[in-house]
């Protein structure tokens, strides 16, 4: 098993990869756009390694939609990444089950990356406009969101950005942070295209991931 420490945050230099997880999750992506997963189906090798322990570097957040995949977007294999989704990606200090599984990924399978994954055409995004017509569950829920910015595909991103700023308010995240172990990453899958956007932080704008490497 790859030892998912080999180069942690401080010491990778490469700003595309501030850690090996990245690196795999986006070699991963690459795979997934040329349509060619090494991810066949079950195989007894990597599954006898995998058994008994398990060493994800990586959680993702995802969306409830059915037309996003991260297992398959990232072409990982079992035991890679821990995937939650909710309807709008959110990440809410209210829900158990999120702040559960968070909390887990981070202090116990120490993930090296936590990736907030929208989608386009998300329809979370868009009934954010609209909460006063949908049922009460769904209303109560989506009513943690907020539609920000001047066009659909803006407020699909901000709401990406809106949950990476409540994962840097929760102190358990901060604490990782501030240790250097953790890295918070923003992305939007385009459903049409397979491109992958990917907000860097450092130029506050979203620039799509290279397909070819
Ligand atoms: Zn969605």
């Amino acid at each position: 098993m790859p030892d998912k420490n080999r180069n942690c945050y401080n010491n990778y230099m490469e700003p595309n990869y501030p850690n090996e997880g990245m690196r795999q999750l986006l070699d991963g992506y690459r795979h997934f756009f040329k349509g060619n997963s090494p991810r066949k189906g079950f195989c007894a090798l990597h599954a006898e390694q995998i058994a008994h322990t398990q060493n994800p570097h990586s959680m993702v957040i995802s969306c409830f939609d059915s037309r996003v995949c991260p297992e398959a977007i990232f072409a990982t294999n079992d035991g890679h990444i821990c995937v939650h989704r909710n309807m709008l990606n959110q990440v809410d200090t209210r829900d158990v089950s999120m702040m559960a599984s968070l909390q887990f990924a981070v202090e116990s399978l120490r993930v090296q990356n936590i990736v907030v994954l929208g989608h386009s055409n998300c329809n979370a995004v868009a009934k954010l406009k609209m909460l006063d017509k949908l049922p009460a569950a769904i209303s109560a829920w989506l009513g943690g969101g907020k539609y920000r910015g001047d066009s659909y595909e803006q407020a699909i991103k901000n709401n990406v950005l809106d949950q990476l700023a409540r994962l840097r308010e929760i102190a358990f995240v901060q604490q990782a942070l501030a240790q250097g172990k953790l890295n918070l990453e923003g992305m939007v899958f385009h459903i049409d295209t397979g491109r992958l956007e990917r907000f860097d932080a450092r130029q506050n704008g979203w620039n799509f991931v290279e397909t070819e490497e």
